[in-house]
């Protein structure tokens, strides 16, 4: 038997967060994945904004979230000697003059000026951007290039040999009193990261998950901007080509890419972009979000050593971090846990 502390099911990117904020606090962590081709965190265009939604609002616990993300993310650069931490400004063209009203009594409320970098109330000419009416732009925001993040923790952790590679099987847990055996590993915790994999475990089968399918492409076109355009879509200028997306669809629980997604891509896209561009790829996957849009962040009912660490829907980015370090600090000091948050809530 491999004596752990805690080990840790899933190595996406809350995982992968997870066990390194537990090692940072002296934990010995084990994480084991089954490494897939396609997951969340694998097809994620990871942008995070403060600012989001039809209505153009400030996103839960964005105080808290933002003013420390990108120090967070570039702090994990250094550690892992390794770049997927981009700051973006986005633009958000106006839809219609409502919005653009709308927008000028946002700028007046309490709150809000820390996250507004500029607000345009004409075009910016940008040859080929759709925008007749203007727009604004955001502090605090920018994208990690998530599949990287995780590429590069897989290695952190193997060199550590703090990594195993296969799928865990819900029947193969032991669970006693004080402690949890799992094949050759025994350890005082386990922490559930699986992402949307986590609907097919019948420990969570309580938890309402809601997975949502996005579809995303990859683009070429001759847009000359640096910074990422998002009305209803995004374009997210990224290496040499555009990342565009995403779609939201609840109904196929699959990751497959579909013409109709592809379609529905590039009406959307024709609305803000009106060059010729080539698709270069075309990638699908699930958001594991919930009923309630608050993330699963705690210990199983019955089970007081068996937790979870998932529901991050498609707000990963800017929610892991902060939950990971939050989780973290309850497992080894104790700290409390919001409850809005705890699975049985
Ligand atoms: C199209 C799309 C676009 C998105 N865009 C954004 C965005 O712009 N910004 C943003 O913040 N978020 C975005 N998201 C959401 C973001 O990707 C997720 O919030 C985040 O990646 C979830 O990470 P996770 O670690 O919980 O899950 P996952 O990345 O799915 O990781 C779970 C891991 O656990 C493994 N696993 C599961 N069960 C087991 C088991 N029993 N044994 C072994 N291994 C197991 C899985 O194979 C996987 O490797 C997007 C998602 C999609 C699909």
């Amino acid at each position: 038997m491999q004596k752990r502390d805690i080990l840790i099911v899933g190595q996406g990117l809350a995982g992968s967060l997870l066990a390194l904020e537990l090692e940072k606090r002296g934990k010995k962590v084990m994480i084991l994945d089954n490494n897939p081709t396609v997951s969340s965190s694998k097809v994620a265009a990871g942008l995070y904004n403060p600012i989001t939604g039809r209505k153009m609002v400030k996103t839960w616990l964005a105080d808290e979230l933002f003013p420390n993300l990108s120090n967070y993310y570039q702090a994990l650069e250094k550690k892992m000697d390794a770049r997927f931490h981009f700051s973006k400004t986005i633009y958000r063209p106006f839809n219609n003059i409502e919005e653009q009203n709308d927008w000028s009594l946002r700028t007046v409320e309490l709150g809000y000026a820390p996250y507004i970098k500029s607000t345009f109330n004409h075009s910016m000419r940008i040859d080929q951007l759709l925008d007749p009416l203007g727009g604004f732009s955001v502090n605090d925001s920018g994208m990690v290039d998530v599949a990287t993040l995780v590429s590069k923790c897989k290695k952190y952790f193997k060199t550590k040999e703090l990594y195993t590679q296969c799928r865990m099987p819900s029947d193969a847990l032991e669970m006693e009193e004080e402690k949890i055996k799992l094949g050759p590993f025994e350890a005082h915790q386990i922490i559930f990261c699986e992402g949307p994999m986590a609907v097919k475990n019948p420990l969570w089968s309580d938890l309402k998950f809601k997975l949502v399918k996005g579809e995303i492409l990859d683009i070429s076109c001759r847009l000359a901007i640096d910074y990422v355009v998002s009305k209803g879509i995004f374009m997210l200028p990224f290496k040499d080509y555009f990342r565009v997306g995403s779609t939201y669809d609840n109904q196929n629980q699959n990751e497959e890419p579909t013409d109709k997604g592809r379609r529905e891509l590039l009406t959307r896209l024709s609305k803000l972009y009106k060059g010729n561009l080539e698709v270069l790829k075309h990638q699908a996957g699930l958001r594991p979000a919930t009923f309630d849009r608050r993330p699963f962040v705690g210990f199983h009912a019955k089970h007081k050593n068996v937790g979870i660490f998932n529901g991050f829907g498609s707000k990963g980015v800017s929610l892991i971090p902060y939950f990971a370090m939050r989780l973290a600090d309850h497992i080894c000091f104790g700290k409390k846990i919001p409850f809005e948050v705890n699975p049985i809530r």
